[in-house]
């Protein structure tokens, strides 16, 4: 049998006695791991991470907890290898682990040096000016934040096992607040060997970190109102997480990036020969592509001028080509496999549901020939793109197929194309990809309340865009309503996230003193 995932709960490692679930290998199908929270000691957990670690932490000052996160980053960046051969077994190419593992990494270390030159050399963070209130000048207000009191329990989507359990705690380690880490099951094997360095590397103070492998069980019972809860996956999941008591009666801080329908929009300037137009098909393939498509950031709508819609296909039908479906051990594959063989039933099953109100104009949802695997034992599934002419239809605008999928939607104004993007009702991420000054203008004013982020794409930023894509720590992570609400990332603005920001009111004198002004 397998190993089983050991969770690191209070200062220990601790193995479930049964048997649990076994984890397998998406392109074999071979058992990778056992995974199991049976008997898990929860209360010791949070008793732990707020006796602990939370006093630990709150001891470091800003600059000593980025000092310790430059530290934790430089020793995991020095055994990624380990992490590049487990990242294989969850389906993953080694340029989509690079996304995963070095992009975890990269976030890790941009947090500690953005902290270093942005926070003080203290355990309090001002906020804003001095805000006068007496006439007389005796009385005033500021405002500071400092670390929430309780524990952050983090709860991470299958898709990133680094990058997104990294970009939730690096964050939390800066505010001062012990972590409780929750990946998901199919894929906690890679995130459980990256928490096992983190541990041995002594980088942070006992109790900032622990583990758990497999479910919560009452982990979300024992949260009160100091605590918080930030999660990362489905819009259902999330739905059902934040009616718990914990959120609706205890107000425990609740922050949700779920899935989205992100859409792409191609200028109605940028006809084929222009450089938008190769860049617009580019940014879609790769997103389909990319880690399978099994990003919360993928184009899933693609919104071209109807009088392009046969080129934008025609030009598809030429990159997708050239995809090479298969084993990610094999160096000449291009995109590897889905998590597992339900996460690929349930994307057919997307495509079904969708197909109901399009027709696939490339890939066959229901057959593909992976290289040096077999079909049938990985989790395998060839490049998909529907074409959706009704403009009444919902589904393009309901359904996520979470995986190698894309759905091209015909605009002919530039009215539509934003009404057409709101449809999604609420997204992570749009991109808009013209050189045309009024179009962007227009486009961007009527979907930015719908986006967390927008990407305007052009031949001037083509060479160092990060891409549709890729969420950066600098920039927001998040959107409103089916993206979750939430918000991540945005530099130093996450930092905040982990803390409470309460008004000082008193003389000038003691909110000098208390504040340093
Ligand atoms: P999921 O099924 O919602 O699971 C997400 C996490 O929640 C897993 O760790 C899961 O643990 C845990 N979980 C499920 N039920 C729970 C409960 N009752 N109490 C506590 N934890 C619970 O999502 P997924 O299949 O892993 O991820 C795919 C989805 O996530 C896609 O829809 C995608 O769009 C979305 N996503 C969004 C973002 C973003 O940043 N917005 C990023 C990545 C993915 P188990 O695995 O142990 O069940």
């Amino acid at each position: 049998m397998p190993e089983m995932l050991a969770s690191y709960v209070a200062g220990a490692w601790y193995t479930a006695p049964d048997e649990g679930t076994v984890l397998v290998d998406a392109a074999t199908g071979d058992a990778v791991a056992r995974i199991s929270s049976t008997g898990l000691d929860t209360r010791a957990m949070v008793d732990h991470a707020r006796r602990v670690g939370g006093p630990a932490l709150r001891a470091m000052t800003f600059q000593t907890r980025a000092a310790a996160l430059k530290d934790l980053a430089t020793h995991l960046d020095g055994n990624k290898a380990t992490y590049h051969e487990l990242s294989l077994a969850t389906g993953a190419t080694r340029r989509d682990g690079a996304g995963d593992i070095e992009g975890g990494i990269g976030t890790t270390f941009v947090f500690s040096s953005r902290a270093r030159r942005e926070l003080p050399d203290g355990t309090l963070l001002v906020d804003g000016d001095v805000e006068p209130i007496g006439k007389g000048g005796t009385f005033a207000g500021r405002h500071v934040y400092t670390p929430l009191p309780g524990v952050a329990v983090q709860i991470n989507a299958f898709n990133f096992p680094v990058w997104g359990m990294l970009e939730k705690l690096a964050p939390a380690v800066l505010a001062g607040v012990p972590s409780i880490v929750k990946p998901a099951s199919q894929t906690a094997f890679l995130t459980a060997a990256v928490v096992r360095d983190i541990i041995a590397s002594g980088a942070l103070p006992e109790g900032s970190v622990q583990l758990v492998c497999g479910g919560t069980g009452d982990l979300l019972d024992l949260l009160g109102g100091g605590d918080f809860i930030s999660f990362t996956g489905s819009a259902h999941t999330a739905s059902v997480l934040r009616a718990t008591d914990a959120v609706t009666k205890r107000a425990t801080r609740f922050n949700a990036e779920t899935d989205s329908l992100n859409c792409s929009i191609l200028g109605i300037d940028a006809v084929p020969g222009t450089r938008e137009f190769d860049l617009y098909v580019r940014e879609v393939a790769r997103e389909i592509t990319t880690k399978a498509g099994q990003r919360c950031t993928a184009i899933r709508r693609a919104l071209v001028p109807a009088s392009a819609v046969d080129d934008v296909i025609s030009a598809l039908r030429a990159r997708l080509d050239k995809v090479i479906v298969g084993n990610p051990r094999n160096d000449t594959v291009t995109m590897g496999a889905l998590v597992g063989l339900h996460q690929r039933d349930e994307v057919r099953g997307a495509v079904g549901a969708l197909s109901r109100a399009s027709r696939v104009v490339y890939g066959d949802p229901a057959s593909v020939d992976p290289l040096d695997a077999d079909p049938v034992r990985g989790a395998f599934m060839a490049p998909v793109v529907l074409l959706c002419d009704d403009a009444a239809r919902t589904e393009p605008h309901d359904i996520e197929a979470f995986g190698p999928v894309t759905t091209l939607i015909p605009y002919r104004t530039t009215e539509e194309a934003g009404a057409v993007a709101a449809r999604g009702s609420g997204s992570l991420v749009g991109s808009i990809v013209s050189y045309d000054s009024d179009f962007i203008r227009d486009v961007v004013t009527m979907t930015a309340p719908h986006h967390g982020r927008l990407l305007v794409l052009d031949r001037d930023c083509a060479d160092e865009s990060t891409g549709h894509g890729t969420p950066m720590p600098q920039l927001v992570h998040g959107g409103p309503g089916r993206a979750g609400g939430g918000e991540e990332l945005g530099g130093m603005r996450a930092v905040k996230h982990f803390m409470q920001r309460t008004a000082i009111q008193g003389s000038p004198a003691v909110i000098a003193g208390l504040t340093g002004s």
